[in-house]
């Protein structure tokens, strides 16, 4: 089934064929579905399914497709046809070094949280040892934190219990590579780690208003869950919360970290720089030079 609730069907002996042959059959379902730019759909499902570069099933079209290459390729253009944005039909996004498992449980990570694991890492020394990324959905933040940092502890929270599946998941897959230990609790905003004395706090909010739902493009809006995007007080709730509740489990000179919707960081950084508990407050940028995020330190 699929989030529309239409059953799936997809034949379980397939006639094995070419790569060529995967992507022509693909190309045609997509087609027939209206899917803009079919033939470049089908090239980048079967380079996700079998995590090579884009243009390898072009350049690779006489390899043999096996039954369950051929089963995973057309299952995920199903998905596709039927709306489901890239990642959800084939299963997995890439972050940063990781290539995560995502499902319709958690929020697709974009390219900007990037930016803001970027920004953070840029800040973390030795005596940054332990931190938390709230919010964790897929686990792209904490996990990446994990991958390319060794801190003594890196807690990944989030108040879907769906959500810490995803991400522990991901977690048992990468488990040794991973340079520093995530642990996992599950509840709102900081109430899991109460007892806790952080050095970095890192979250993406959901930071999406409900008057701004209807403008989002109908994949987000449609398929990812609202949870992940949705805050009451004009998308600044959670925010809010999360800026008054940090104090209490930033050491001194302990970072927050923000990632913010363009047209309130202005707001963020002042709500961050009344509330008297913080300094250093800036507003930095991502790669299109917009304003994505609030850091700060705890005085
Ligand atoms: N960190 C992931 C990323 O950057 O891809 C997911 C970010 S998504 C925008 C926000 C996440 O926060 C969702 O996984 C959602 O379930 C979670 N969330 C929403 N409200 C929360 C709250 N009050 N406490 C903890 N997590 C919350
Ligand atoms: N940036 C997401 C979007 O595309 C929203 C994610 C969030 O609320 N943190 O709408």
């Amino acid at each position: 089934m699929n989030k529309s609730g239409v059953p799936l069907y997809f034949p379980t002996t397939l006639p094995i064929g070419t790569i060529g042959d995967l992507l022509a059959g693909c190309t045609s379902m997509l087609e027939s579905e209206g899917v803009a730019e079919p033939a470049r759909e089908a090239r980048e499902i079967v380079a996700s399914i079998l995590d090579v570069p884009k243009f390898w099933a072009a350049a690779n079209s006489v390899a043999d497709a096996s039954p369950d290459v051929a089963r995973a390729v057309i299952r995920a253009a199903m998905q596709r046809a039927l709306g489901a944005p890239l990642p959800y039909a084939v299963g997995r996004a890439a972050f940063r070094h990781l290539t995560l498992q995502v499902d319709d449980r958690v929020l697709i990570p974009r390219v900007e949280t990037e930016v803001l694991v970027e920004r953070v890492l840029e800040r973390c020394t030795r005596a940054t040892r332990r931190v938390a990324d709230i919010g964790t959905g897929s686990g792209a933040i904490a996990l990446s934190l994990a991958f390319e940092h060794e801190f003594e502890r890196v807690f990944a929270t989030d108040v879907s219990l769906d959500a810490i599946h995803v991400a522990a998941t991901n977690a048992a897959t990468f488990g040794k590579s991973l340079k520093s230990p995530v642990e996992f609790r599950h509840g709102s905003l900081l109430a899991p780690l109460e007892s806790e004395k952080l050095h970095a706090i890192v979250c993406n909010p959901p930071y999406v208003s409900f008057a701004e739902l209807p403008d989002l493009p109908a994949d987000v809006r449609d398929w990812e869950p609202s949870l992940a995007l949705l805050s009451a007080q004009d998308g600044l709730s959670v925010t809010r919360e999360l800026v008054r509740q940090a104090p209490r489990l930033l050491t001194s000179r302990g970072l927050l970290a923000v990632e913010v919707d363009v047209r309130r960081a202005g707001t963020v950084a002042e709500m961050v720089s009344v509330d008297g508990r913080y300094c250093e407050v800036e507003v930095l940028f991502d790669l299109t030079g917009r304003e994505r995020f609030v850091f700060a330190r705890r005085v």
